[in-house]
């Protein structure tokens, strides 16, 4: 059994942020991470982020998962293992881990800080199996860190940031995109998205859905209608897209089973995206020395998963004794940092949903 200090679970935003601020405290900080590489989502992302300046507005997701990298270099007291996955979480505070699927291991951690992200909600359609229907977050994958284009012509499922902004690089790779839907009555995401899709002569259609994929060996043709109120599709309002790619972008659910199985009290939020761990403003859950932060605790942005992670990663340093001088100011502008994030009209539903779980 291996001792450790501090363990974060997670390298994306959240999880690197955690470690620099409780290396900064002091504490040793060991950082698992299941992927080859650090950085979380931040790694597919090419394109210029929103926010203020603290979290990096106007630089690309891959510059600031290396400029946090660079960061958590300078310090020595920081331990990273990636290609490593966390697979429990137990009672007596020790968790396991497997590295590389063939060396399992456990270690006793003083406190954890979970950050283990998001995944993303898939739909149900008949042969929602067939090869060419993807999830936006492999297409981005594929083409922004592999540099492969995931078909010709794609239909895009979802009009939030997420469905606009691969759809926008999609282009840009020099896929076609033969329209986006949704199936709500609005488009979720930012209009200035929107527009520029738009501009480029992508239909957006609302109150819409895909209800059903065609083809044989792989997509060939998707059936698309439009959807009641209820979301229910209306019959004879069917249309055929002939594409060899179904992008499914509708949504992300916290990732945070580890949480459960530690036995955090946890809560269905919808405003979060779905169950969340109940915590305090320190961001410990209901089970002492276990803090999470960033999209485990509810999906939002980078830039919140980034303040969330310098906030827990200093309550957690303090929790084990590495408690810095500074400890009531850092705090105090980390809550400042996430208030002004989440001042405009469009965290308000965030808002309500943390208001639950807050304790
Ligand atoms: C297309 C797209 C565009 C976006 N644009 C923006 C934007 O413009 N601005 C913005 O602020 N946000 C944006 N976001 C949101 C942002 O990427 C996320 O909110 C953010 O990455 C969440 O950070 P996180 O650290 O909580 O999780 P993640 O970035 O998902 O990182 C979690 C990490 O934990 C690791 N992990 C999971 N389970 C385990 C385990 N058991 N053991 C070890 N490691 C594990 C994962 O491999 C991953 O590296 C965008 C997201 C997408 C998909």
């Amino acid at each position: 059994m291996r001792e450790a200090d501090l363990v974060v679970i997670g390298g994306g935003p959240a999880g690197l942020c955690a470690a620099i601020s409780a290396a900064e405290s002091g504490a040793r900080v060991l950082v698992i991470e299941r992927n080859k590489v650090l950085g979380g989502q931040l790694v597919k992302q090419t394109h210029m982020f929103f926010g203020s300046e603290k979290q990096y507005a106007s630089d690309r997701g891959i510059d600031i998962a290396g400029m946090l990298l660079n960061k958590l270099g300078c310090f020595n007291n920081v331990e990273i293992l990636t290609e490593t996955t966390v697979v429990g979480m137990y009672e007596d505070g020790v968790i396991s881990v497997l590295h590389k699927e063939d060396v399992y291991y456990k270690i006793k951690p003083k406190a954890v800080v979970v950050s283990t992200g998001a995944f993303e909600k898939a739909l149900a359609f008949p042969n929602n199996d067939l090869p060419g229907i993807y999830g936006a977050g492999a297409v981005q994958t594929l083409m922004n860190v592999h540099g492969v284009k995931p078909g010709d012509k794609v239909l895009m499922v979802g009009a939030g940031n997420i469905g606009l902004i691969v759809s926008y690089q999609l282009i840009q790779a020099g896929v076609e995109v033969a329209a986006i839907l949704d199936a709500a009555p609005r488009i979720g995401g930012y209009l200035v998205h929107a527009s520029k899709i738009r501009r480029m002569g992508v239909p957006i259609l609302t109150s819409h859905t895909v209800k059903e994929a065609i083809g044989k060996d792989f997509v060939e043709k998707a059936i698309v209608s439009q959807v009641d109120e209820k979301f229910r599709p209306i019959a004879g309002t069917e249309k055929e897209f002939d594409v060899d790619v179904i992008c499914i972008s509708v949504g992300l659910t916290p990732l945070n089973e580890l949480l459960s199985m530690r036995g955090c009290q946890m809560k269905y939020v919808p405003q979060l995206s779905g169950f969340v761990p109940i915590r305090d403003e320190n961001y410990e859950t209901t089970v002492e020395y276990v803090f999470a932060a960033g999209d485990a605790t509810g999906v939002e942005e980078a830039s919140a998963a980034m303040v969330e992670g310098y906030l827990a990663g200093l309550c957690a340093a303090s929790k084990i004794g590495c408690t810095p001088d500074d400890f009531d100011e850092r705090k105090s502008d980390y809550v400042k940092q996430l208030n002004d994030l989440r001042s405009g009209p469009v965290s308000r539903h965030i808002l309500s949903g943390i208001e639950q779980i807050v304790i």
